[in-house]
């Protein structure tokens, strides 16, 4: 099968690789339709994760039909259309049990598909503990409306949840990409007063508005985003700040905004230590919550999106034949054409 593989730093191409099988009793076999590429990705070809493993098949974000699983699968059966979490996970260690499944303790567990082991950007990709990690696509949701539920829609659900956020809140966002849009999406479930979304990127700021995503959306380089934050709430601040832009001002301007004992939640990924000036922060009682998404609620978001209530299918600007992926790589990592989100369509199955 074909597979875009990290065959080592700088380094993706389309290479031929062998069709995956079951290894484990838990693990199903899916026949991807539709894969994203994601920032992530980005960020292991530059050779910027240290654990990804050279050789692998990249991707974590994707759909497909499964075609075979192992006999402990219990939730998934060939021919169910799925949805494929970012993270694969026991379900069984300590941090499972808590919810925290990107800390998940075994091998195959938290960020590994993609990463560690063969991801989604591939044919087939083998997936582990698929009745953890496999969501069922209801037949009135196509693939695009499905793609983002393992990642960025978990990425969303997740810093919402952390954030507690609630109904009234004004809620600053930092980063107006295809994460800080989902997480503003699902922000909007909880009804609060306002979602202000900044990014220095004016494209961003019109594509949210065009679409309805956020209520006031600011361009630091013309607005001042903390005088707009304190005009919205009698002087306070944000009521929680997710700080999704992971620039290299921005942690600064999320402590900033936020009013006195807000959450601050980092979702992004920082390329650079930050530092946090304690002192000048005395006094405010924030709360920080750092990244790093637990992907363990795509049931909830696939009701979410079957019931129209949540639809990031808007954010998919680009499609590509997988033949085409190197292509679309060059594109989405040059952030050309008005490109948020790019989907590597795959050929559809031979007719049996
Ligand atoms: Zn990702
Ligand atoms: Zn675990």
């Amino acid at each position: 099968m074909k597979a875009v593989t990290y065959v080592g730093k700088g380094d993706f191409r389309i290479t031929e690789k062998p069709e995956p099988c079951i290894q484990d009793p838990r693990d199903a076999i899916v026949r991807v339709t539709m894969a994203a590429i994601c920032t992530s990705d980005l960020h292991i070809r530059a050779g910027a994760v240290p654990r990804a493993v050279p050789g692998i098949a990249v991707g974590h974000e994707f759909v497909g039909v499964v075609t075979d699983v192992g006999e402990d699968v219990h939730g998934i059966r060939p021919g169910d259309r799925v949805a494929v979490n970012c993270e694969t996970y026991c379900g069984d260690c300590f941090f499972c049990r808590h919810g925290w499944v990107n800390n998940c303790t075994d091998p195959k567990g938290g960020w590994a598909l993609g990463c560690r082991i063969d991801g989604g950007q591939a044919e087939y990709a083998r997936v582990p503990y698929a009745d953890n990690c496999l969501t069922r696509i209801p037949d009135g949701v196509s693939d695009e409306r499905a793609l983002l539920t393992g990642d960025l829609l978990s990425t969303g659900y997740w810093a919402v949840d952390i954030g507690g956020i609630s109904e009234g809140d004004v809620v600053a966002i930092i980063g107006a990409g295809p994460t800080g849009l989902c997480c503003a999406m699902m922000a909007a479930l909880r009804n609060p007063a306002k979602i202000v979304l900044i990014d220095t990127d004016p494209f961003r700021l019109v594509f949210a508005r065009r679409h309805g995503i956020g209520d006031i959306h600011i361009d630091p380089a013309t607005e001042d985003p903390r005088t707009v934050i304190e005009g919205l709430t009698d002087g306070r601040g944000a009521d929680v700040v997710l700080e999704v832009a992971g620039g290299r001002d921005t942690l600064q301007t999320a402590w900033r905004i936020a009013r006195p004992n807000a959450v601050v939640v980092v979702v992004a990924m920082y390329e650079e230590t930050q530092t946090l000036p304690l002192p000048d922060m005395y006094g405010k009682n924030l709360t920080f919550k750092t990244g790093g998404v637990d992907g363990c609620h795509c049931g909830e978001i696939m009701e979410l999106i079957a019931a129209g209530r949540v639809d990031a299918s808007c954010l998919i600007t680009h499609r590509f034949p997988f033949s085409r992926a190197m292509e679309a790589y060059d594109l989405f990592s040059e952030r050309g054409d008005g490109i948020m989100k790019v989907a590597l369509v795959m050929d559809p199955a031979p007719k049996e």
